[in-house]
């Protein structure tokens, strides 16, 4: 808010585009309730020396793999059915599994989540936005967020406004098939606020194609001409009508955004998009927090490129080797069914570290990955690296952004380097409503068209030289004076979207 703030008053933005920049059109707030499975708690180390002798004869019941999950928080959702008294493997609503560990029984119940949806601003088209899933969000989160993608959509020039969303659950802790369910009945509330013109929500945090598929359904069930509808959710599954690429659209970017940094650095006075295989990545070891869909894009795409990357913190624990770790294997193992927290922690080929030692290893990059607000002043004293590349929302604090700058630390700013997302997303919804279907080659050169001329403007506003080339035109976005790269991007947000007030007038 502060950023938007400064810029505004810098560009001496019209007083009435301010104010409607300024807070979000519509806030939606609601629950839903959703039936949970029956769960098997297992018993705390005092009941089981309280009680444990109790149960010594019960034996042990035998569950089908098939119908049950089990959970990060440890507890297991089980489907089909309650336990008949007559079963003999159940006792006081107390069994046996996994080898003689006793469970209690939580019967199937009904459980309520909040959910939000912020609509910021849809001046320069329907409102764009994921959906979060996530134990600490927020409706002022949501806000602040929101506000982000009218400034990221604008900046990516795409016809698309700012929204965001989600309910606020923690999504480890529920079964696939309550995953689902729970998506359906979000749907089934939020349909009437949104629309493939309207308002297209996507993934983020907690949230992937599978549930955007769930979503889709929702929205267009018993409507005839539901293929037309398409449009409504973007990021969903390649094999039914999602975009190819968008899986790793936003680590994409991210890979583009840095190589045009290192472009700059080689050459900084050059006017043209060079060749990629001029840049070279031999020299960037990297260092990562959060190993999901962006950051195992990003490894995935950067290390094959040369890069190295040496450790990867997530919610859970950090690994670290030096030599550098294979992405492609580390994602296997992120993935894999048997790790239900889906986490780097225990990587068998790298070592685990503290949290203050990640911290402060030295590496040429830092890729927040994660969660926003992680670099607060503290964190950003320790980075020992040359350059940050916010692959995350917001991850840098204000103070934390300070002591970067002062340390000649190189940011590149969120709005521009994780954008990859959101423009494959909008090419997702051109080839939903023009019914096409591109290769996967065509949609990454698009994506890189569009995200490094978008980074060239802002780099011409930062260093306050106005060009126009073949490849984009910095001309009547500059400001007479040098900024720093994220109040570039703000400025280049604002003059777009305050073309459209200015053009298009308001409505009375
Ligand atoms: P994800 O759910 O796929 O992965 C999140 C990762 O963050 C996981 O590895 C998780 O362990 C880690 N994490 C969560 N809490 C943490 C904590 N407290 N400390 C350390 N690590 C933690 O999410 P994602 O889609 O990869 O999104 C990551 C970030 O990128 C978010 O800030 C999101 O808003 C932003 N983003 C995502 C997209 C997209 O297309 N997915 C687009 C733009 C921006």
């Amino acid at each position: 808010m502060r950023l938007f703030l400064d810029t505004a008053q810098l560009l001496k933005l019209d007083p009435r585009v301010a104010l409607e920049l300024s807070e979000p059109h519509h806030e939606i707030m609601f629950t839903i309730t959703v039936d949970i499975n029956n769960r098997m708690v297992e018993f705390t180390p005092e009941e089981y020396a309280q009680r444990g002798k109790d149960y010594e004869d019960l034996l042990e019941s035998s569950l089908d793999p098939k119908y049950y999950n089990i959970l990060a928080n440890g507890q297991v959702s089980f489907r089909p059915r309650i336990f008949a008294s007559s079963d003999t493997t159940v006792r006081d609503g107390v069994l046996r599994l996994f080898g003689g560990r006793l469970y209690h029984i939580h019967p199937r119940r009904p459980e309520q989540l909040r959910c939000y949806r912020v609509q910021h601003n849809n001046i320069r088209g329907p409102y764009k936005g994921g959906i979060r899933y996530h134990h600490q969000v927020s409706l002022d989160l949501f806000k602040l967020l929101a506000a982000e993608m009218t400034w990221k959509t604008a900046i990516s020039d795409i016809p698309f406004g700012g929204g965001k969303g989600g309910i606020r659950m923690d999504p480890r802790n529920y079964s696939d098939d309550e995953i689902e369910r729970i998506s359906l009945r979000f749907m089934y509330k939020l349909k009437p606020f949104i629309g493939p013109n309207t308002d297209i929500p996507a993934p983020d945090v907690g949230t992937n194609s599978v549930i955007m598929g769930h979503f889709f359904r929702q929205y267009s069930d018993g409507e005839a001409e539901y293929h037309r509808l398409r449009g409504v959710v973007t990021g969903k599954d390649a094999r039914i009508w999602g975009s190819e690429g968008r899986e790793m659209a936003t680590g994409r970017g991210l890979f583009y955004c840095i190589e045009e940094w290192l472009r700059h650095r080689q050459s900084p006075s050059a006017d043209r998009l060079i060749a990629p295989e001029k840049v070279s990545w031999q020299d960037v070891n990297f260092t990562m927090q959060g190993y999901g869909n962006v950051g195992s894009a990003f490894a995935r795409i950067a290390v094959p490129r040369g890069a190295k990357l040496v450790a990867v913190n997530d919610r859970d624990g950090t690994i670290y080797d030096p030599a550098g770790i294979d992405p492609e294997a580390l994602q296997e193992y992120v993935a894999s069914p048997t790790n239900v927290k889906h986490s780097v922690e225990g990587f068998p080929k790298a070592r685990s570290i503290h949290l203050d030692e990640f911290w402060g290893l030295d590496a040429f990059l830092f890729v927040p990955a994660a969660l926003g607000g992680v670099i607060n002043a503290e964190v950003a004293h320790k980075l020992n690296v040359k350059l940050v590349a916010e692959g995350a929302n917001g991850p840098c604090t204000l103070d934390g952004e300070e002591v970067l700058r002062e340390r000649g630390i190189g940011i590149i700013p969120d709005i521009i380097a994780n954008a990859g997302g959101v423009i494959v997303s909008y090419y997702e919804w051109l080839q939903n409503n023009r019914q096409e279907h591109w290769t996967e080659a065509k949609v990454n050169e698009r994506l890189s068209e569009a995200i490094k001329s978008n980074y060239n403007v802002i780099l011409d506003i930062a260093a306050n030289r106005p060009r126009r080339t073949p490849f984009w035109d910095s001309t009547r976005y500059v400001t007479g004076e040098p900024l720093d790269m994220r109040m570039a991007a703000m400025v280049l947000a604002l003059r777009r979207l305050e073309a459209h007030y200015k053009l298009e007038g308001f409505s009375q």
